[in-house]
């Protein structure tokens, strides 16, 4: 299939990307590089051994969307473009239902103008709020958004859902991740926040490669056996074949499908750190905070239905998660600047 990868320099995108290349699809991929590299796309590039078509252009720019859809004949949109920074999303809540929501009706008008109504999106495992239920499934109410971060996955996934009700020929597939870690194992791409890292993974890294003094643990009294916050941990590259299985989903009767992506396994904040530690060969410095505001006690996946309709399963444990993490980090002390 010929793929447009919205978002495509970025995490995410960047190592689907990389899957999409390997399973034989051709590569069509945007990004604004709000946050991020013109590196990753090279990098790919580099890693693959093929070309990717890459367009630098902003999802809210109509005539920009419009011209990659005359221009290419695209069979899918996989779209990973979007702000994600949950705190920043409190501060400036304008910035984010205006990128996140009018970039996704902007993509969308494009999509229906050119008749391209297959689309597999990131969605998130935030959508389910403090889970009414463990581990969670798909079918796990809907929670409360803790933060316009969260509020705009949810809108997007309920417009996404109103298209194919109005018109049963959109094709969507909602993918619910849990938390990916990691890096491709080349090392040559990987997570690279802009300033001090929001994420525990890239927090974690940056102290092994001595940018930061210590990890800050938010919250060691939670109800859970040591007291951190529980999480499900997948390999980004687990997550980025999940998509590629999604894609050929898209083959069958068009619906409305939504697929959790995580390992189904949880682990703790210590236990992820513990898993570090060993990557690195040291001991690492931390210490106990006080809890983050708006972060749920414990969340983890039944990965079921993606592994009975999908034939998705994680491979990597958090062994290599975090062995593929730091030898990124390592590589790249600096991400992708020079
Ligand atoms: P990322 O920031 O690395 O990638 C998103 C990309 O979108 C960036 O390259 C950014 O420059 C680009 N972008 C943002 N606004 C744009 C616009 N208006 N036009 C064009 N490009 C734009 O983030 P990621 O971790 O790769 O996440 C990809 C998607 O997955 C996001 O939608 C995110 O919300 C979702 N998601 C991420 C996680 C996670 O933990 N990383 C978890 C659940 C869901
Ligand atoms: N966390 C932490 N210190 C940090 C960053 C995160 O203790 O510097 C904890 C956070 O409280 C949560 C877990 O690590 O319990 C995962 O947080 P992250 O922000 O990576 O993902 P989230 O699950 O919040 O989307």
């Amino acid at each position: 299939m010929r793929v447009l990868v919205t978002g495509g320099a970025g995490y995410i995108g960047s190592h689907t990307c990389v899957e999409l290349l390997n399973a034989g699809h051709e590569v069509v991929a945007f990004d604004n590089f709000y946050n991020s590299s013109p590196k990753a796309i090279e990098r790919v590039e580099q890693i693959t051994g093929k070309k990717i078509t890459f367009y630098e252009a902003d999802m809210m720019d109509m005539a920009a969307m419009n011209r990659i859809f005359d221009e290419q004949q695209i069979d899918a949109v996989i779209h990973f473009a979007g702000l994600k920074a949950v705190g920043e999303s409190v501060k400036k809540p304008l910035m984010y239902y205006k990128n996140n929501l009018e970039g996704t009706l902007t993509l969308c008008e494009a999509m229906q103008n050119h008749g391209v109504k297959r689309i597999i999106f990131s969605s998130s495992a935030t959508v389910y709020g403090e889970p009414a239920f463990l581990p969670i499934t798909e079918d796990c109410p809907k929670g409360v958004a803790a933060s316009p971060y969260g509020a705009t996955k949810m809108m997007q996934e309920e417009m996404l859902t109103d298209f194919h009700t109005a018109d049963p020929e959109w094709n969507v597939i909602l993918l619910r991740y849990f938390n990916p870690i990691g890096a491709h194992p080349s090392g040559l791409i990987g997570e690279d926040p802009e300033g001090i890292p929001n994420n525990l993974v890239p927090y974690i890294s940056q102290v092994a490669v001595g940018k930061l003094p210590e990890l800050g643990i938010f919250g060691n009294d939670y109800p859970t056996p040591d007291g951190t916050n529980i999480r499900d941990y997948i390999h980004v590259v687990d997550l980025a074949r999940g998509h590629v299985l999604a894609l050929k989903k898209l083959a069958e009767e068009p619906d409305v499908r939504i697929y959790n992506l995580g390992t189904g396994q949880g682990y703790s904040v210590l236990d992820v750190f513990h898993a570090y530690e060993k990557a690195v060969g040291h001991e690492l410095p931390y210490s106990f905070k006080p809890r983050r505001a708006g972060d749920v006690v414990s969340c983890y996946a039944d990965p079921t239905k993606a592994e009975k309709e999908l034939g998705f399963k994680a491979e990597f444990g958090i062994a290599e998660m975090c062995r593929d993490a730091w030898n990124w980090q390592s590589k790249n002390p600096n991400g992708y600047r020079d």
